[in-house]
């Protein structure tokens, strides 16, 4: 369906995935501003590490797009691979719309293939008020049990409701998935930085695109809506996407409810921003659970050591995990993207196209 070309925009490492997009970003006739916010760590080949930020189209436009990739680290290439295919697509944009494309909000996971960032936090978890008392979460118990032998990956992977506690985030044990952290991250300072650049109160409606990896069925891109279901926010959405929109809250999404998400921190600057995951699916939760769990193994045995094989089989098997070197995979991928952008597109420049859905 796509030419091999089109879809060499997909890499599974991030200095491949980010040279792509910054050349991609140089040559487009859209991009106006376009930044490189430098992490203070490297990468595994003592590469320096970037979170990069493309302005294209008119950065005063009433209405705003942001699309957002590699959130959590190893994910990046889905989102990735959408954004380059984005600037080589558009030669222009309508007048009052900008895009912001977000390339690796978290690069350190993306370079050394990890989900969390360089101090072992889940950046979608990180977005809680760090003044108050840190949420208590049932997800601990269900870890002790699993390193007591008292229950296994693939139960909790059959179990609906035991994998949502265990992965719904957790606070206080920083040696295990999902931890949020105890402080805001470099990733969550680098988007309050962008939304104070892009000043919500002064535009008319923002969506947000966070493209994640992992969840749901093979190449479905799922559109999670975690507004609450009597919001403005969650009623645009809906009559911008129509069915393909679903609620943890409601139970009809492959995510479950979650403390700390990204979305929250989007959400609080008004009802006009409207914040969706695309999250497109791999191979399964029991899989997920795998790999996760022998990458969280080794960065705790403090031996990330890029030119050993048992490290290499680990981190492989991360990016073939979380981004698959398939072509059915990275059609599905592309084709959902353009379509996800297109419709957030037309949905900005003409709210009278807007289909309307029958609830
Ligand atoms: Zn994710």
């Amino acid at each position: 369906m796509f030419a091999e070309a089109v879809l060499s925009v997909f890499s599974q490492r991030y200095a491949d995935a980010r040279d792509q997009f910054v050349s991609h970003a140089e040559t487009s006739s859209i991009v106006e501003k376009f930044s490189h916010l430098p992490h203070t760590m490297k990468g595994p080949k003592n590469e320096k590490l970037f979170c990069d930020i493309a302005w294209a189209g008119n950065h005063k436009a009433d209405k705003v797009l942001v699309v957002v990739s590699g959130v959590h680290g190893v994910e990046g290439g889905a989102g990735s691979a959408i954004q380059s295919d984005f600037l080589s697509r558009y030669r222009r944009l309508p007048a009052d719309v900008g895009v912001v494309l977000v390339h690796a909000l978290n690069p350190w996971g993306f370079a050394w293939a990890s989900r969390n960032d360089d101090e072992g936090i889940d950046v979608n978890r990180n977005f809680v008020d760090f003044n108050a008392k840190l949420p208590k979460s049932g997800a601990t118990a269900i870890w002790d049990q699993l390193a007591q032998g008292k229950t296994d990956i693939a139960s909790i992977a059959r179990d609906r409701e035991q994998f949502d506690l265990l992965s719904e985030g957790q606070y206080e044990k920083p040696e295990m998935p999902y931890y949020g952290g105890k402080q805001a991250s470099w990733s969550r300072q680098v988007i309050e930085e962008l939304v104070a650049e892009i000043k919500p109160v002064r535009r008319k409606q923002i969506i947000v695109l966070d493209i994640h990896s992992g969840l749901g069925p093979y190449g479905y891109g799922e559109l999670i809506c975690d507004h609450p279901v009597d919001s403005k926010a969650h009623d645009y959405a809906v009559d911008l996407f129509g069915a393909t929109v679903t609620e943890p809250s409601l139970g009809n999404s492959s995510s479950g409810t979650k403390l700390g998400l990204h979305d929250y921190f989007w959400h609080s600057q008004g009802e006009h921003v409207c914040y969706l995951t695309l999250e497109f699916g791999t191979y399964g939760n029991q899989q997920m659970l795998q790999v996760l769990s022998e990458d969280q193994k080794l960065q705790q045995s403090g031996k990330v050591d890029w030119s050993d094989d048992n490290t290499l089989d680990i981190k492989h098997a991360m990016q073939d995990f979380f981004c698959p070197q398939d072509k059915q995979w990275q059609e599905l991928v592309l084709f959902r993207g353009r379509q996800v952008i297109g419709m957030a597109l037309d949905g900005l420049t003409d709210n009278a196209n807007v289909h309307h859905n029958s609830r």
